[in-house]
């Protein structure tokens, strides 16, 4: 299979025709070789328009919503971001690609440990990963430029908010277990602005200020 040829398709006929325009983005998504993070079984599916499971019961999303995501937070390059929800690494080796320093909380040890020898392996030298509740954040590291929350939450984490930058970005896909909306809330001095995106469907984040059931 000639997995370059996958990516290029990928680009331009989930990406580009969707509105990602960003060309640091778009150049992200041509180099990160997507295969690498799906079990063998999903290999031949790695480049197709929807998720995939990782193992753990977690999932790899669908590459228009890591792109979407990822061309939201409005990245220069320059800056460090926080990841919560490591998971498959996929959305971590994106990041990575575009701005300077990565940090990523991943819950279950196993995925985080899988991820961070895969990145390595990729040689991905600004990629940091720890496995812990990811939703008080990484204090020893913070502030932060932006903020990504790769699983559902019906709250904002009110330490990722300590922990983001006066005009920094965060975004998260926001409601209940069964459907959220991706929104970017924007922290200007005390106060936070939200945008709402579109509806998308995540696995919950599981934490101390994650979901709540309903
Ligand atoms: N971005 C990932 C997809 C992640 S799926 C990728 O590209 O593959 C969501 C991940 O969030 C899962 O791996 C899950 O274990 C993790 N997660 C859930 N709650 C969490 C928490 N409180 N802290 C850190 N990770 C969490």
């Amino acid at each position: 299979m000639n997995y370059s040829e996958l990516r290029k398709e990928m680009v331009e006929t989930q990406l580009i025709p969707r509105g990602i325009s960003d060309k640091r983005v778009l150049e992200a998504f041509l180099n990160v070789p997507r295969h690498a993070f799906v079990p063998d079984k999903e290999k031949e599916n790695a480049y197709n328009d929807f998720p995939l499971p990782i193992g753990n019961a977690q999932t790899i999303s669908q590459p228009y919503i890591v792109a979407l995501m990822t061309e939201s937070l409005g990245l220069s390059g320059t800056e460090k971001v926080l990841e919560i929800g490591t998971g498959s690494g996929y959305q971590t080796a994106i990041l990575a690609e575009i701005v300077k320093e990565v940090y990523s909380i991943e819950r279950i040890p196993a995925l985080a440990e899988k991820a961070e020898r895969l990145l390595k392996e990729l040689g991905y030298l600004n990629i940091h990963i720890i496995s812990t509740d990811g939703t008080l954040g990484w204090e020893e590291k913070a502030p932060f430029d932006r903020i990504i929350i790769t699983a559902a939450s019906s709250q904002i984490p009110e330490p990722l908010i300590k922990q983001l930058k006066d005009n920094g970005k965060l975004i998260l896909p926001l409601g209940t277990s069964l459907s959220q909306i991706l929104t970017l809330v924007e922290k200007k001095k005390e106060s936070i602005e939200t945008l709402q995106i579109c509806g998308c469907t995540f696995v919950p984040l599981i934490g101390k200020y994650g979901i709540t059931t309903q």
